[in-house]
């Protein structure tokens, strides 16, 4: 499956300028946990790649978001590779150090650190047709090219910041969540935050006893359901070490998370249900949280929602209620008008004075994974094909992008267990699409156009009933326009690993 430098180079388009490095089987576009995933399974089966990360370290979403109190809601035994399971992990739900620590950690010991090239940022990737190899650039000029590539730059990864009007007037400083400014002293200051996600229902807690007054505008209230985070002790670390003990506990957490899964499909009318196989439970369980823990009548209605449980992605706290009841804050549910230097005024007239303002609105989900121009076969334009919504083929491939592997790709997403369990599947099916590829002794494998319209016309089907499309809410796995839902998977994990655990060639246009 390795190409020769000519033979790459004679297909290369005119005008690439800078030097050229010595060419790999597979570039992987990311150091974050499905880039190493898929960099471990490529090492095992003998291919030879290179990782191109823009930043100075591994971790993606783990080392950007460092906001105070960012962490993991799924528990860290769940949290991890199954063939990398730790054993000291100090809690139940990570915390954002201790899960970069794990991956500095995972790619240091399985010697991936060497085959990663930091600091250096993809402008673009081409299909050359001619050589049959994809050829990368780089902010630096540089040029690499490779029989494949595996885009594992995930979605979550442009923050979304709203177009306010005013905004650019404003006096004081402003930062999103996701590029938190630890220099930045928030004592004794009149804090605006926007949003109520999942970042800010983290990090309003850990900032409220600072600030002298902290204004949280709200557009939707999300459901909220209790942490029950707790420190392991020593002896429950010390019984991880055994290897049975470690594969139970992971087993049963994988199972509880897995059992939810009806509620999420079977879509809002079942979460009225018995409660077992829907959301009924976790419902009550977030409405007696908001009771015992907001008495006022009037702070609860606003914090109440009054769409269906589990829509929008079911959040955990069990801080979060407590810290918007400080004397010290106020929830604002009217609209924002517009932002003055020293000020935000909202729809209904009031005037709410500010020194600094806080974004916790996310990220720009539809556009995160086609951040990178990619061009395939023909001049094909990898954003312009999704422009009403991202579609592949098992989260995976792309008709019209030969060798072309997208990691927590479209539909691959999940609202109710550990997307790990998602990326190793995923990682394994790509490697295994390549290992197909240099045991038939063939250039490309590109998905067949109506197995990928079929796929996705079942996925869709699938997700109409959801509670994600029929739950009564807008969110963040929706397409703005179109309304489709791009982002989640809409079966069981098991389904996804059974359709991923080997490629099955005749999906697959082999050139
Ligand atoms: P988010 O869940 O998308 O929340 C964004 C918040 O900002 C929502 O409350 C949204 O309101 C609000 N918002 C967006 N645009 C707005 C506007 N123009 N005006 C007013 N409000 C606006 O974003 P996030 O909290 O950063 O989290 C993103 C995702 O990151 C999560 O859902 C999750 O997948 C991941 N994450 C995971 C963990 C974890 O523990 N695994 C922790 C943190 C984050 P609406 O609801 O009305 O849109």
């Amino acid at each position: 499956m390795s190409v020769s430098s000519q033979e790459a180079r004679a297909g290369a388009p005119a005008g690439t300028t800078g030097p050229e490095l010595g060419q790999v089987d597979v570039l992987i576009i990311g150091a974050g946990f499905s880039g190493l995933c898929v960099a471990r399974g490529l090492r095992r089966r003998g291919f030879s790649f290179r990782i191109l990360e823009r930043a100075g370290d591994v971790g993606g979403t783990w080392r950007d978001n460092t906001y105070p109190g960012c962490a993991c809601d799924i528990p860290s035994p769940l949290y991890s590779y199954s063939f990398a399971q730790r054993a000291g992990w100090t809690r139940l739900f990570p915390r954002q150090p201790e899960i970069l620590d794990y991956l500095r950690d995972f790619a240091r010991r399985r010697r991936l650190l060497e085959h990663i090239r930091f600091d250096t940022e993809v402008t673009g990737a081409r299909w050359v047709e001619a050589t049959g190899t994809w050829e990368v650039t780089t902010a630096a000029g540089e040029r690499h090219v490779a029989r494949a590539v595996v885009s594992a730059i995930g979605a979550l990864h442009v923050p979304a910041t709203p177009r306010l009007p005013g905004l650019d007037t404003f006096a004081g400083p402003t930062m999103h969540s996701a590029t938190w400014d630890h220099g930045l002293d928030l004592r004794g200051k009149r804090v605006a935050v926007i949003g109520t996600g999942a970042s800010a229902i983290q990090f309003v807690p850990r900032i409220v006893d600072q600030v002298e007054h902290l204004s949280l505008f709200q557009r939707t209230p999300p459901w909220i359901v209790p942490k029950r985070d707790v420190p392991f002790t020593g002896r429950q670390r010390l019984l991880r070490r055994l290897a049975p003990c470690r594969w139970y506990g992971r087993a049963r957490l994988f199972w509880m998370h897995e059992s939810r899964r009806k509620g999420f499909t079977a879509g809002p009318e079942d979460a009225q249900g018995d409660g077992t196989a829907g959301l009924a439970a976790a419902e009550r369980l977030a409405r007696s949280q908001l009771r015992r823990q907001v008495p006022d009548p009037q702070l609860r209605a606003k914090l109440t929602p009054d769409y269906a449980i589990g829509c929008k992605r079911l959040l955990i706290s069990s801080d979060y209620y407590p810290a918007v009841s400080r004397a010290n804050a106020t929830l604002e549910t009217a609209g924002i008008r517009e932002v003055l230097p020293d000020r935000i005024v909202t729809e209904d007239g009031a005037q709410h004075p500010v020194d600094v303002i806080i974004f916790g609105t996310g990220f720009d989900t539809q556009h995160g994974l086609a951040a990178v121009p990619v061009t395939g076969r023909g001049g094909l334009d990898l954003a312009r094909r999704w422009v009403s919504g991202m579609e592949a083929y098992l989260g995976t491939t792309v008709s019209g992008f030969p060798n072309y592997f997208v990691m927590m790709g479209p539909n691959s997403g999940l609202g109710h267990n550990s997307q790990i369990f998602m990326i190793e599947a995923q990682a394994r099916y790509a490697v295994s699409c390549l290992a197909a590829m240099r045991r038939r002794r063939v250039r490309s494998v590109e998905v067949r156009p109506e197995v990928e319209r079929e796929y996705n016309t079942w996925v869709q089907r699938s997700l109409d009933g959801s509670v994600w499309q029929a739950g009564g809410c807008r969110s963040w796995y929706q397409h703005a326009e179109t309304g489709r839902n791009t982002l989640l998977w809409p079966s069981s994990t098991i389904e996804f690993w059974r359709r991923t655990h080997r490629a099955r060639l005749s999906d697959y246009r082999l050139g």
